[in-house]
């Protein structure tokens, strides 16, 4: 993970994710992580609605409230974190 050499693999190695940038609304508007997530307007609201949406269908789920490397998109996946049942929804 974060091109470290040593510790776990992304799932992204084993094609087992999806990072998401940003929307295309049916009108054409376009929403994105990084220019939209910050602040309280509406499409800040609907990022966060995606977000915590995804929580219901991912096991891992970061967003920008995760950490910096994530200020740019969501990080989707569903590895099996063992028999914790271990969920991220940050
Ligand atoms: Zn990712």
């Amino acid at each position: 993970m974060y091109g470290r050499s040593q510790g776990d693999f992304s799932e992204h190695a084993t094609a087992d994710a999806i990072d998401i940038a940003g929307f295309t609304l049916a009108d054409g508007q376009r929403i994105s992580v990084l220019g939209d997530w910050p602040g309280e307007g509406k499409d800040a609201v609907f990022l966060r609605a995606v977000r915590d949406g995804a929580c219901d269908l991912f096991s891992t789920v970061l967003s920008p409230d995760y950490n910096a490397a994530h200020r740019d998109h969501f990080h989707l996946d569903q590895a099996e974190r063992g028999k914790t049942g271990w969920r991220a929804c940050r």
